[in-house]
């Protein structure tokens, strides 16, 4: 027998998402982002999932050549770019277009004999300062761009350092209209938060300018990309699409003093009944998860106790009598969501989902 933990993958989830954006986005072309292996959902299950979707988008360029073996014809997006001339010759022998962010993969670029043209996004810095060109350099690197031969079509690009806050992505998006005013180009600015502002991330654009792209990630897996408790994924009509079911391996009847896990972190109160449970941190399960956790055990809710190991984790089951070897655990899913457990552990969804171990099989259903 495996081990009992697996992520299910809600493939009808995924395109219920994918089809919330295209509403929100008034059927706005749509990169479905699926780096990180699809967010931990599996890069496969993901690209029949968005079938549908106008292209896909990721980082790392050999799952982009495995999507075109896997029969993946429209669009892919190489969210980085390329890091050496030989990605550059892959991209331009499999159609992936590419960002391109710097002086140097520009100048990379301009020096390679390619074998066809490359469909170029070129990103902006628009406060967010980790990759991307000064706004004020758009009309100079454009006009470079178009100068050379292997250039094919061009979107101007950037990526929101605050679009999770209210209104955080107004002052990055003026910068960006100003600085591209006038520029008969595509435009791609909107990640998940965004697309819920589309209306006026569109409308703001400059005259002239091409149509928007977006390019939603986590909204597609089913979790919020905002931060504070009122724009939860249920919510914003969004469906959970893994969740992490194991089950019950082991129980223990605690007395009151009974401590629990390495270092003794939780204390029994009273007479309890906990539940050594398979998963850990190396499943993915974040071992910073405090005493108190949500976790559901037979369909109740409970409560992670004591500290997180690498393959166990122990559950307070004193309320839960029918509890056994064998009881199925749900972690974050269908039942519990994942940004519940993610802020109960002091980080976010996307951290959790992209963390899921490998050792986890991941089942499509
Ligand atoms: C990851 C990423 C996205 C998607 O972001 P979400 O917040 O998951 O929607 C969009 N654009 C770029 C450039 C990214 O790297």
């Amino acid at each position: 027998m495996p081990r009992p933990i697996v992520a299910q993958i809600d493939r009808s989830a995924l395109t219920h998402n994918l089809d919330v954006v295209q509403q929100l986005t008034h059927g706005a072309r749509t990169w479905a982002v699926i780096k990180a292996d699809a967010y931990g959902h599996g890069i496969h299950a993901a690209m029949q999932a968005f079938s549908h979707a106008d292209g896909l988008a990721l980082i790392e360029i050999e799952n982009a050549i495995r999507l075109r073996d896997l029969g993946w014809k429209k669009p892919i997006l190489l969210l980085e770019g390329c890091y050496s001339s030989l990605d550059w010759h892959a991209a331009a022998e499999h159609r992936l277009s590419c960002v391109i962010h710097c002086d140097e993969q520009l100048s990379e670029f301009e020096a390679m004999p390619l074998s066809r043209k490359v469909d170029v996004f070129l990103k902006f810095n628009t406060g967010m300062n980790r990759l991307g060109f000064r706004i004020d350099r758009a009309r100079d690197i454009v006009t470079r761009l178009t100068l050379h031969a292997g250039t094919g079509d061009i979107t101007l690009m950037t990526h929101f350092a605050r679009a999770d806050e209210r209104d955080g992505h107004l002052e990055a998006l003026k910068l960006f209209n100003e600085g591209t005013a006038g520029l008969p180009f595509a435009r791609s600015v909107a990640n998940s938060a965004a697309c819920f502002d589309f209306d006026r991330v569109a409308s703001d654009a400059p005259t002239g300018a091409g149509n928007d792209s977006v390019r939603p990630g986590i909204m597609l897996y089913g979790a919020t990309p905002f931060t504070h408790a009122t724009k939860s994924a249920a919510s914003l009509k969004l469906q959970p699409a893994m969740t992490l079911l194991t089950e019950i391996i082991g129980v223990q009847s605690l007395k009151a003093g009974d401590a629990v896990g390495y270092g003794g972190t939780y204390v029994a109160t009273k007479n309890e009944r906990i539940a050594v449970v398979a998963a850990g941190y190396a499943d993915g399960y974040p071992r910073h998860a405090p005493t108190g956790t949500p976790v559901l055990v037979a369909g109740s809710r409970t409560r992670l106790v004591g500290r997180v190991s690498m393959d166990k984790i122990t559950v307070d089951i004193t309320d839960i009598p029918l509890a056994r070897v064998g009881t199925l655990v749900e972690l974050w899913g269908a039942q519990l969501a994942v940004d519940e457990v993610a802020n109960a552990a002091g980080t976010i969804g996307y951290e959790l989902l992209t963390a899921v171990g490998s050792r986890v099989p991941r089942r499509i259903v």
